[in-house]
């Protein structure tokens, strides 16, 4: 599945996941959960802001 980053902008392509899974940008590598489809039936993501 093709994934467009929200933190670059870049898209690169993953193995398709569920919801809840995540995925790393290999551009930034910042990491996205997988949300599901939204509303307009497009795959979204979400950048998990980690503690450091
Ligand atoms: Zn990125």
């Amino acid at each position: 599945m093709k994934v467009t980053c929200l933190e670059c902008q870049n898209e690169f392509q993953v193995e398709p996941v569920s919801n809840g899974d995540t995925v790393e940008c290999p551009f930034c590598g910042i990491e996205l959960e997988y949300k599901g489809k939204n509303p307009q039936g497009e795959e979204s993501f979400e950048i998990i802001e980690e503690e450091k």
